[in-house]
């Protein structure tokens, strides 16, 4: 049958509108992944759900306040989601909203000044080293000074995007795997489908969320805003019980633990294109950032190293573009699990009826 919309990519992006469409808005939605849903950057990701933390002024430039609250939004949503999934398909996200710190051996005044803008905004705590430490009693005794924000989270992205393909499917989206999207199908500035390697799918929406790779579908219209890949590493140890309660972040490294002590050390910042590898300085950055913060890792038994790609871009990309009906939501970077939910929600909305409850002009496609 001929879907209504397709969408191009099944990361969480892709699968969170997918979801959405369907459950809300009753339109049939197809999903085409090259590979395998949920295999990219979705599922290497630590699950930082960091809308405080990852929120921080440097010198001379402000936080974007419309970013600020589309995070805030978003880190909310994430409790919903997971009862919601827990509703449709019995298991949820792996959801524990048990706060972010962020520390510093460093420049102590430099660490409160990026974040006194949101003592306005949302519940933050200032601590000194012996403070933080009575929080995540494992910190080095060379923290000198933390940011607590209480209601920061994560979750485990690989059974998030297990309960998402298992809802999406429960909830009559077509998930194709093996689909490699060519490019859009454009006919008199209108979308009428994709042309995939073995075929052509005809539809009045696309959807394009194909990740770090969304600037490279074919045919798109020129003046919109790239996405590139910024590669991150991953080293997985396991801590039992786990160190941390909460995700415990240093001045450039971060470590997070799941309730069964799986603790994800992380992550680089790598400009390398699309080279999916893990290397010995990668390896060695992470550990190194690691074990400064939580001395204790050195003995925990590595369980394992990958990598991915977040889909860079300044801001979030969500919206409609100059071509009637073709649609893109990438760039979710750092934070695209964070914001997925919600870029999800919102873009359903847009596309079915044109319009959606947040002012997504700061985030637009078109450059
Ligand atoms: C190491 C690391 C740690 C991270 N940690 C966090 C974190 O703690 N918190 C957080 O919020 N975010 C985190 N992120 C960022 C987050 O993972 C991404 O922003 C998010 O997963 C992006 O989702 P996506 O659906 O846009 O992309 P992806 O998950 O990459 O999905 C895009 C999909 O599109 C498919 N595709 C591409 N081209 C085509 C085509 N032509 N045809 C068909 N299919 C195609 C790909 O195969 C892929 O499956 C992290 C990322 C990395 C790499």
């Amino acid at each position: 049958m001929r879907p209504d919309i397709v969408v191009v990519g099944g990361g969480i992006v892709g699968c969170c509108v997918a979801l959405e469409l369907a459950t809300r808005h009753r339109v049939k939605v197809v999903v085409l992944e090259r590979a395998i849903p949920g295999a990219e950057a979705s599922s290497a990701a630590a699950g930082i759900l960091g809308a405080q933390v990852e929120a921080h002024e440097l010198e001379g430039a402000p936080f974007d306040r419309d970013l600020f609250s589309f995070m805030i939004a978003a880190r909310a949503r994430h409790a919903s989601l997971d009862v919601e999934l827990v509703e449709r398909v019995g298991f949820g996200t792996g959801y524990r909203p048990a706060g972010a710190l962020k520390t510093t051996m460093g420049d102590v005044a430099a660490l409160h000044a990026k974040y006194a803008f949101q003592k306005a905004l949302a519940r933050v705590a200032f601590l000194d080293g012996a403070e933080a430490r009575q929080l995540e009693p494992a910190l080095s005794a060379e923290v000198k000074a933390a940011v607590h924000f209480p209601d920061d989270g994560q979750v485990d992205p690989p059974l998030l995007l297990r309960a998402l393909h298992q809802a999406c499917v429960a909830s009559g989206v077509e998930l194709r795997s093996g689909a490699m999207v060519r490019g859009v199908r454009v006919e008199g500035q209108r979308a009428r489908g994709v042309d995939l390697v073995d075929g052509v799918l005809e539809a009045d929406r696309v959807v394009v969320a194909a990740g770090s790779w969304s600037s490279l579908v074919g045919n798109l219209p020129t003046g919109l805003r790239k996405v590139h890949p910024v590669r991150g590493q991953i080293v997985q140890v396991e801590t039992r019980p786990p160190i941390v309660r909460g995700v415990v972040m240093g001045d450039r490294g971060y470590v997070l633990a799941r309730a069964d002590g799986r603790t994800l050390l992380g992550s680089t910042m790598e400009e390398v294109g699309h080279v999916k590898e893990v290397t010995a300085g990668g390896v060695h950055q992470v550990l190194t950032q690691a074990l400064a913060l939580l001395p204790a890792l050195a003995s925990a038994p590595i369980s394992g190293t990958w990598s991915g790609f977040r889909p860079a871009a300044p801001r979030p990309i969500l919206g409609a573009t100059f071509v009637e009906g073709l649609y893109v939501a990438t760039g979710h970077h750092r934070n695209g699990v964070l914001l997925a939910p919600e870029s999800g929600r919102l873009l359903a909305d847009l596309v079915v009826t044109g319009r959606c409850d947040r002012d997504l002009s700061a985030f637009s496609p078109i450059e």
